[in-house]
């Protein structure tokens, strides 16, 4: 397996920590912990905020965004700035920070979405379409990024339709060459396409 920073203590500190701080808060608040070329010393944390437009916010500048709904992947309603939005989200928007990276593990609180909002950002002097949906996104930066190996886990899962979706959308991500997925339980991590 390609994903090894769930078993570093740094890992776990950092796990322990953003659990405590969403208790503290009180919300439905959910986090991405990541790493980059599997260096403990690069490893971050980020939360979800609210969407709020137009606001322009955190972690060291992230880029603005164009918010609208998705229509095959156009934007049919921009609203000017979106600020906020969903960890995978922010960490999309955070893609500019980042140099010289050949893999990315990233750990996600709860499975990706199927409902964030698209976007327009600029990546790399580009003004690009992003669907709508977490889960979307990632494929999206899969697919932007084919030279990065992307290690995807998740631990909490949706009930019911939303389970379902969300589920095929890892499964269709799995599939990509470049893209492994897990769902993490109790301390281990087991792949997504094996029996659950
Ligand atoms: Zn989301």
């Amino acid at each position: 397996m390609s994903f090894a920073m769930h078993l570093t203590n740094e890992f776990q500190k950092a796990l322990n920590a953003c659990n405590s701080y969403r208790q503290q808060i009180q919300g439905d608040t959910e986090f991405l912990i990541y790493r980059l070329n599997s260096s403990n010393r690069s490893m971050g944390n980020l939360f979800s905020m609210a969407h709020q437009t137009p606001m322009r916010t955190g972690f060291g500048g992230i880029k603005e965004a164009v918010k609208g709904k998705a229509k095959n992947n156009r934007i049919t309603r921009p609203h000017r700035h979106q600020g906020g939005g969903h960890a995978e989200e922010i960490f999309l928007r955070s893609m500019h920070k980042f140099e010289s990276v050949s893999k990315v593990e990233m750990f996600i609180s709860l499975i990706p979405c199927d409902r964030s909002s698209a976007m327009q950002i600029n990546l790399d002097n580009e003004d690009v379409f992003v669907p709508s949906g977490c889960g979307a996104k990632l494929k999206f930066l899969a697919e932007r990024y084919p030279n990065i190996s992307w290690e995807i886990c998740y631990e909490r899962i949706y009930d019911g339709n939303t389970g379902q979706r969300t589920h095929q959308y890892m499964i269709k991500l799995s599939t990509f060459h470049n893209a492994n997925v897990y769902r993490y339980n109790a301390g281990s991590i087991s792949s997504i396409s094996s029996p659950v």
